[in-house]
């Protein structure tokens, strides 16, 4: 493996965290509806996804670690659809660039193991699994002493993979997820509501409400329930996390007068825009969304929000 491939590996493979949100947006992919997080040492020696999805066969298991392949583009335009996470068919090979890897996966039918170490195959054998594939990254960055020298302590790792599990946990209320680090349980979410999952992820509120727009919808606060920083506020693009400051300014505009500067409210928004309807950019690493109509879109979440504050204003 080439120092080069390396260092660009490691564009795809930040840390502990972004190994994370990768495997378990492939574990999502796959269709699974349980997944498994666990990590040791905040993730910087030992990172496990293991989810019940459709799994891998042999040779698909030797394909899916090759660099740029997927399994998920029939056609290019398919990239636009976004219907999948996944689509440039880097991550998993990058992170096996960057770290002792072993794949065990089954379609059901048959169950593999795979070994690779730095991006070198050592190893396939039959290995028993059920239907699903659990992925376990050894020492991260082990070969890339550059990077590893800029993995933070465990706690912060840990930190960062937690708030990516939440993310998912808010997203996806029909998939069940167990995360755990250093054996402790950290998230327990059972199968449920958008609802359960915004107690488990937020239990300090205890006044929301749920909106139901055409293509909005979510959780939010009461206005007695903030915080004093943006974390309790997470936006949702067809189903994908994004960031995007002016998406923020919702709260501001739509709670009105009834928050005071520097509070804010939580609030859990999905913006599901018809594919046809709107053309959505999705960065894949850096989280940012373009709509071709911001000014709609914002104006029409600020609605959603105006209407469903209503509950807590009128008492
Ligand atoms: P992408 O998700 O962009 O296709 P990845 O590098 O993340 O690329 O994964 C490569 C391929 O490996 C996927 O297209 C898929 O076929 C297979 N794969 C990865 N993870 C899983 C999984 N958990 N279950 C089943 N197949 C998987
Ligand atoms: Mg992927």
């Amino acid at each position: 493996e080439s120092v080069v491939s390396r260092i660009a590996a490691g564009e795809v493979v930040i840390g502990p965290f972004s190994v994370v949100k990768e495997l378990v947006e492939n574990s999502i992919d796959a269709g699974a509806n349980s997944i498994e997080i666990e990590l040791r040492n905040g993730g910087k020696s030992y990172i496990k996804v293991k989810d019940n999805g459709h799994g891998m066969s042999k040779d698909e298991l030797i394909i899916a670690v090759k660099e740029h392949t997927t399994s998920k583009i029939e056609k290019f335009e398919d990239i636009y659809k976004l219907s999948t996470y996944g689509f440039r068919g880097e991550a998993l090979s990058a992170i096996a660039r960057v770290s002792r890897l072993i794949i065990t996966s089954s379609s059901g039918v048959e169950s593999h193991r795979l070994e690779i170490i730095g991006g070198r195959v050592k190893s396939i054998e039959e290995y028993p699994h059920s239907r699903g594939t659990t992925i376990e990254v050894y020492d991260l960055f082990f070969n890339v002493p550059a990077r590893r020298k800029f993995l933070k302590s465990a706690i912060s790792e840990q930190r960062m993979v937690t708030e990516i599990v939440e993310k998912f946990i808010l997203s996806t209320p029909q998939i069940s997820i167990l995360y755990k680090n250093e054996q402790e349980i950290i998230y327990h979410a059972k199968t449920g509501t958008l609802k359960e999952r915004f107690t488990l992820v937020f239990p300090e509120v205890k006044e929301f409400t749920e909106m139901k727009g055409t293509y909005v919808s979510g959780i939010i606060s009461s206005p007695d329930y903030y915080r004093k920083n943006r974390t309790g506020q997470i936006f949702f693009v067809q189903g994908r996390y994004v960031v995007d400051k002016m998406l923020y300014s919702v709260f501001e505009t739509g709670y009105g007068e009834a928050i005071t500067t520097g509070r804010h409210p939580y609030g859990v928004i999905f913006i599901n825009i018809p594919p046809e309807k709107v053309d959505v950019n999705v960065h894949p690493q850096k989280l940012e969304v373009k709509f071709s109509n911001p000014k709609e879109i914002y104006s029409d979440i600020i609605r959603t929000i105006r209407e469903a504050i209503k509950t807590f204003i009128s008492k």
